[in-house]
């Protein structure tokens, strides 16, 4: 059994939520800036403070900076649930992760690794258990990053979650596996970085038995979707009211 809650799928560039998927109501892939205060809203203080694994797929504000606050409350015991909170994700992970760790400790002394567990991702397709769930890494290409891509398998199926990639035989090999996938479609055009309309056709071409959904995408594509014959991952859009004006009389 999974249950799969969107809590974001856009960039940093739009009004909507940033990536962040919450798997069993305590894991997440990715987590972009916003992400406890988008889960919050949604499914209440209970759940966002029980998140104790996070999945990155790579390192970018959209993808990442959601973080801080969960390495806050876990060094600092705010936590409800976990005693610890683990972390996967590509190469480089220790160090962006260490970079947080001083100026998330509020008093006393902390010892972090009793509280933080960091993992990088050293061979492509290494398996995590979690739960029931076996979660699976592969090599995808955003630009000139890698990004891991995420097969998610339970007894019902395997759902893959792209991150932000491009069209290239990667994909393809990571498409293949999977029944239902989770795909970047930021632009119109494919671009040096990421798939866009153009890669997402030739790829619902290429496996038109498979549920491909299409995320992370700009206003543009996201309010032609239906022009573009896209098939929108159900997203919870989130507006963050702080600061703006609401009612003006
Ligand atoms: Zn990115």
């Amino acid at each position: 059994m999974m249950e799969l809650f969107v809590a974001g799928c856009s960039t940093s560039w739009t009004e909507r939520a940033t990536s962040c998927y919450l798997v069993n109501k305590h894991i997440l892939f990715d987590c972009g800036e916003g992400t406890v205060k988008n889960i919050t809203k949604c499914l209440g203080e209970k759940v966002v403070k029980s998140i104790d694994t996070i999945f990155l797929t790579h390192f970018h504000t959209d993808h990442l900076f959601g973080i801080t606050p969960y390495i806050a409350q876990i060094l600092n015991g705010y936590a409800k649930v976990p005693e610890k909170l683990t972390i996967i994700g590509p190469k480089g992970l220790k160090k962006i992760i260490k970079f947080f760790i001083p100026n998330h400790v509020y008093s006393g002394k902390v010892d972090w690794k009793k509280k933080l567990v960091l993992k990088e991702i050293k061979t492509f397709n290494e398996k995590f258990v979690v739960d029931d769930i076996e979660v699976s890494c592969h090599k995808l290409n955003h630009g000139n990053l890698c990004d891991v891509g995420y097969l998610i398998k339970t007894k019902d199926g395997v759902l893959g979650y792209t991150g932000d990639c491009i069209y290239d035989k990667n994909l393809l090999a990571f498409i293949e596996k999977c029944n239902t996938a989770i795909c970047d479609v930021s632009s119109e055009k494919d671009n040096y970085a990421h798939m866009g309309v153009e890669g997402y056709t030739k790829l619902k071409k290429e496996f038109p038995n498979k549920k491909l959904f299409a995320v992370h995408c700009s206003n543009e594509v996201f309010t032609q979707a239906k022009k573009f014959g896209l098939t929108l991952l159900k997203d919870q859009i989130f507006y963050d009211f702080d600061g703006k004006t609401l009612i003006k009389k």
